[in-house]
């Protein structure tokens, strides 16, 4: 069995093959290439050239233009021709859906073209359909002679192509055999690409995308292992999350699905899709991918040298993790995890590490979220405002809103008030000493301060620091560690690595403590070092975000070195991305998810004014999903899981959805909103603002 990736240990790109798109080279270890889409009117040529500019200005190395029908087919030869007048050569790509002969247009003007197979030659209109296997075969036969035009085209003109998946727009005949499976998405695009290989057509990229970053994170891993064991070879693979959002969700989203398999190795090229302007992408794609390319990035040899494991053990790991031949043991999260997906179970569940419980923390509690406020000398009432706790002097109670932490590290202080009953304390062993409440405060020790016996410990709950990279832990400890951790009902340990690679440095951890089936809970500690809030936020999603996507940990902190150098900690948003992060992995839902389209050329309405309208009325309601969708075209069928939905059905037209259902036709966009608030009402999904 080929695995997914070429190590789960290491830093490790995924060889794939090479695709030419104008002259930008992507695949074959060339660097990670970043694009997004213009939100324009394809036949508006003036202002798509000008948002192409700022997006190429800002960094883009591809730009995608929707191709709704053979009209915008043929002007992108206009827009074309402006880009290049103008001095800018980066390469154009159509983006087709519904329409081969757009397609067949497109091809021959503009460098690349995307095409869905959910709906190239298939439909999706919900529909439950049988097909006998010859019936099927049929199908698969009219997609080939509709098909295969379009890859003639390509192959002609030099022109590159995008087989794109997307979860949302899986077609019916594929929804009918396979549901709504990672086989069904990978198969999608292996029909279409077994008819280009067919033809000796090989200048492919692929993707995956889905709303849901763990779906789209398990179909990519699919995807490939398909494609190692079918095809030999691996096509480019670009990646995205999509209908992500805006703002700090949005980018966290993104950062998650797309940087979990960029850890992997995995991944091409990438597209962050934001409901904002699509210049605004590119510095999000560039903080991700820059993660990728620095040259400080750590040898595996030198994490090798330095684990602090034993190396007949990591030896062990390095085998089954390399897995470039043969999987030899499957004692791995990762590996069952992915074994059930070729089964398509598994699609929605996570295997979460199996833990015993310590307090509220591991087995079936929510992954818990511990605020570091160790840096405040006087914490004071007014501090906890910023992790969720509100005190109201009049009526002498804490407030406390659904995105409130559980714990707060404070190091080596105590807290001169009444604290919130949800709120607990941990803090180093000589502080708790001295503190009288065994109940509020916890201590934290490291290693050495665990081990030694001499040291008391709570009857309660202990954390244990654990650098999974330090040279200060000799490997001799580690055993004796691991031996002492494993009975001990009240330790909850700490994980962080000072590892450049830390996702790889803790997952080769958390493979220890499984092979050792040592299942104490634990806590992922991550710290941001950035100059930028932007850069550590996307920091912070992919460190803890790819972890807690393959059911790693029970808890998150997330640390500010950079306070040190004098800069203010914003712990507001430090609780809020934790927060989003738990929402993201929907591993702890707090608030409501937003999956809203980034708009583009068929975009009916004002898509970031309408989502920002829609989120300030329904932010409050807490696990509910709300799809708004720019057109009724793609909308529906890429709006996912949504609870409920919001679809531009022409100008000024909405229509509304509750969940796959259309449940309200035309309705007025100046009344939509309080519309959509209604249905939210008549299915008992709504509360009152507090
Ligand atoms: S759903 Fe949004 S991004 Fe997708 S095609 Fe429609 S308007 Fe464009």
């Amino acid at each position: 069995m080929q695995f997914y990736a070429e190590s789960l240990t290491e830093y490790k790109r995924l060889a794939t093959l090479e695709v030419k798109v104008g002259d930008l080279l992507i695949g074959n270890f060339h660097p990670i290439r970043v694009q997004t889409m213009t939100t324009t009117d394809t036949m508006d040529t003036a202002a798509t050239v000008e948002q192409s500019i700022r997006c190429i200005e800002a960094g883009s190395e591809l730009i995608r233009i929707t191709a709704p029908s053979k009209k915008e087919a043929e002007n992108l030869l206009n827009i074309k021709n402006e880009l290049r007048n103008r001095g800018y050569t980066t390469p154009i790509v159509a983006d087709i859906h519904f329409t081969p002969n757009a397609a067949e247009i497109a091809a021959r003007i503009v460098e690349k073209v995307r095409v869905n197979p959910g709906n190239y030659v298939d439909k999706k209109k919900f529909e439950l359909l049988e097909y006998s296997d010859s019936e099927y075969l049929e199908e698969i036969e009219r997609i080939r002679n509709r098909f295969t035009p379009l890859v003639k085209i390509c192959k002609e003109y030099g022109t590159a192509m995008r087989i794109g998946t997307n979860h949302g727009s899986l077609s019916d005949r594929i929804m009918s055999r396979y549901g709504d499976t990672p086989i069904g998405m990978v198969e999608s695009a292996m029909e279409f690409l077994r008819i280009a290989e067919s033809e000796n057509y090989y200048n492919i990229v692929l993707s995956m995308k889905s709303s849901n970053p763990l779906v789209m994170v398990q179909a990519y891993r699919l995807l490939i292992q398909n494609m190692h064991a079918e095809l030999g070879h691996c096509y480019p693979l670009h990646l995205g999350v999509t209908e992500a959002g805006d703002g700090e969700d949005g980018r966290i989203k993104s950062a998650i699905g797309i940087g979990t398999l960029l850890e992997d190795g995995i991944g091409d090229t990438i597209r962050v899709s934001l409901t904002e302007d699509p210049e605004f992408e590119i510095p999000v794609c560039r903080n991700i991918v820059k993660r990728y390319s620095l040259p400080t990035q750590t040898p595996p040899e030198e994490g090798l040298t330095n684990t602090p494991y034993p190396l007949k053990e990591f030896e062990i790991h390095s085998e089954i993790a390399k897995s470039s031949s043969v999987i030899t043991e499957q004692n791995l999260e990762i590996v069952e995890s992915s074994k059930s997906l070729s089964s398509g179970e598994g699609f929605r569940e996570r295997s979460r590490r199996e833990t015993f419980e310590v307090n509220n923390i591991g087995n079936k509690h929510v992954p818990v979220v511990i605020a570091d406020l160790h840096k405040i000398e006087n914490i004071t009432s007014e501090n906890l405002e910023a992790i969720g706790y509100t005190y109201d002097v009049v009526t002498d109670k804490w407030n406390i809103s659904d995105l409130a932490a559980d714990y707060v590290f404070t190091a080596d202080k105590q807290i001169d008030f009444a604290l919130p009953g949800t709120l607990k304390v941990i803090c180093y062993y000589n502080a708790w000493l001295a503190v009288a409440d065994n109940i509020k405060y916890s201590p934290i020790f490291d290693a050495e301060q665990y081990l030694d016996d001499k040291i008391i410990k709570s009857s309660a709950i202990n954390f244990v620091m654990l650098d999974c990279y330090s040279e200060e832990n000799p490997k001799s400890n580690i055993e004796n560690f691991f031996s002492k951790v494993k009975p001990d009902k009240t330790a909850v340990i700490c994980l962080s690595s000072t590892n450049k690679n830390a996702v790889q440095s803790i997952r080769r951890m958390f493979f220890e403590l499984k092979e050792r089936e040592i299942k104490n809970p634990v806590v992922i500690i991550t710290d941001g070092s950035h100059e930028s809030m932007d850069e550590n936020l996307i920091h912070y999603a992919i460190e803890a975000g790819a972890l807690l996507l393959d059911g790693f940990g029970d808890g998150i902190c997330l640390g500010h070195r950079f306070a040190e150098k004098k800069v203010s900690t914003d712990h507001k948003l430090l609780n809020s991305i934790a927060f989003g992060i738990l929402q993201a992995t929907r591993t702890r839902i707090s608030k409501t998810e937003y999956i809203s389209c980034p708009s583009c050329g068929r975009t009916l309405f004002d898509l970031q004014d309408t989502t920002a309208k829609i989120r300030a009325v329904t932010n409050h309601l807490k696990g509910v999903k709300i799809a708004i969708m720019g057109c009724i075209v793609n909308g529906p069928g890429e709006m996912a899981d949504a609870d409920f939905g919001y679809v531009g059905s022409g100008p000024g037209k909405i229509t509304l959805y509750k969940g796959k259902e259309v449940v309200k036709r035309s309705v007025s966009e100046d009344v939509a909103v309080s519309e959509l608030i209604n249905l939210i009402k008549e299915n008992e999904a709504w509360v009152e603002p507090t």
